[in-house]
């Protein structure tokens, strides 16, 4: 049985996650977006007809080409419940920068209406028969809420691809139910941090919590930029549980919060979630903005990479101001004005560059499996082929290199317009 994956985007880069996997039957595993500085980059076009469109979870690198799919193609798309709305806020919200920033969207409100008639709504563990001879289950991927690793099994075959994955809990989600994928063949897997671990959960949720305190306690403004979907509401949560108050939670993590009580199975605690979250000023407009910065105050807002958002609101008050910080919570992509800010103090404020000097520091919270999360998948999986993607280049050379010698697996690490025969 040959096993063809041609790699759309995603390889070799964070970001425009797509894969054509071709077992005789084809399916699309994702078809996300690369939101830069300048210009977002797309998957080459997808020129062959779909069996199915598998969505692993709603990150726009993910999710946020696959409306465009509709605009010349229709198939079936498979997604957890939580991923269709999720996606479908994120699918909107591009469609309104787009809007605003003058350019012509890649998609409108009639092809995420089309896609939408064409989702099958399939919450984990439920094994489904895609075709005649391939099968499909999803399993918690712990990344975000509903983010799952997707199973394929034809003749006696398993192909896992993983999505983005976190092999710990969290405060939210559970770890990845790795073991009960059972045995794999072929992995295509995240490696985002392959080249080093996380410092621990909770000491880093600690060394955030003084820092914020720190903050405030010298009379500034604690400003934290934090993903919509999952970061923002757990990061309420920390500074909920070191008491660290007021709280001003502002941006589009409100309406992802309100789609996330929606699917209480899928969190871990609700209720605490919810008292936190009671707990915090939900920022509705200006006025209350103006309020958040007259006080030494924690304002948990987005963009988490600083690609736009609310967070705007308050950058140009607090930049200067050596008392106050920009504490940034979450992966930075190359490039994005998140890793610009951190590598070399600066942001672009109304057109202009400007040098910051308020204090900048990043905290470690990621939604990934560190390196020896991504091993400890390799080693509960056994497969007999590995293809690494999502993950910048030179960490996915070191990545790769160890489990060739370390751990004896054949690996591959395609790039973009590549075809790999399994
Ligand atoms: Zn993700
Ligand atoms: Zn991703």
């Amino acid at each position: 049985m040959e096993v063809k994956i041609s790699f759309l985007g995603g390889a070799k880069e964070v970001g425009r996650s797509s894969y054509l996997v071709d077992i005789g039957e084809k399916f699309l595993l994702d078809h996300g977006v690369k939101l830069g500085p300048i210009k977002t980059e797309y998957p080459s076009v997808v020129r062959t007809n779909l069996n199915a469109v598998i969505l692993s979870h709603a990150h726009l690198d993910h999710s946020g080409n696959l409306p465009h799919l509709f605009d010349y193609m229709r198939s079936l798309v498979f997604m957890t419940p939580p991923t269709l709305d999720l996606s479908r806020l994120l699918w909107f919200d591009s469609i309104k920068i787009a809007d605003r920033e003058g350019k012509p969207p890649k998609f409108t409100k009639k092809e995420v209406d089309r896609l939408e008639r064409f989702v099958f709504p399939t919450n984990y563990n439920r094994r489904l028969q895609l075709t005649e001879n391939v099968a499909m289950e999803f399993f918690d991927a712990g990344h975000i809420m509903g983010a799952a690793m997707t199973k394929l099994e034809f003749k006696d075959r398993v192909l896992v691809y993983t999505g983005d994955f976190k092999a710990e809990e969290t405060r939210l989600f559970q770890a990845a139910d790795l073991k009960s994928v059972g045995k794999v063949d072929y992995l295509i897997m995240e490696c985002c941090y392959g080249d080093r671990d996380h410092t621990p959960r909770k000491e880093e949720e600690k060394r955030f919590a003084e820092k914020v305190r720190e903050i405030m306690e010298n009379g500034g403004v604690a400003l934290i930029p934090a993903f919509a979907i999952g970061r923002s509401q757990e990061l309420v949560e920390i500074l909920y549980e070191y008491k660290i108050e007021p709280v001003f939670f502002d941006g589009m993590g409100q309406k992802a919060a309100r789609i996330m009580f929606n699917f209480p199975e899928y969190l871990k605690n609700k209720k605490y979630l919810q008292k936190a979250l009671d707990n915090a000023f939900w920022v509705e407009n200006r006025k209350m903005r103006k309020e958040a910065l007259k006080q030494p105050s924690a304002i948990v807002t987005t963009a988490g990479m600083l690609t736009g958002g609310t967070v705007y609101e308050y950058l140009p008050k607090l930049y200067k101001d050596k008392n106050s910080g920009i504490l940034l919570t979450g992966y930075q992509v190359e490039d994005t004005p998140g890793r610009i800010l951190l590598e070399h103090k600066r942001i672009k404020l109304n057109g202009s560059d400007v040098k910051v000097s308020c204090q900048v520091e990043r905290f470690d919270f990621s939604a990934h499996a560190g390196r020896s999360g991504l091993i400890k998948a390799v080693k509960t999986f056994q497969p007999e082929k590995i293809v690494l993607v999502h993950g910048e280049e030179e960490v996915m050379e070191v990545f790769a290199a160890y489990l060739r010698e370390e751990e004896g697996f054949e690996v591959y690490t395609p790039k973009n317009g590549e075809t790999v025969v399994l």
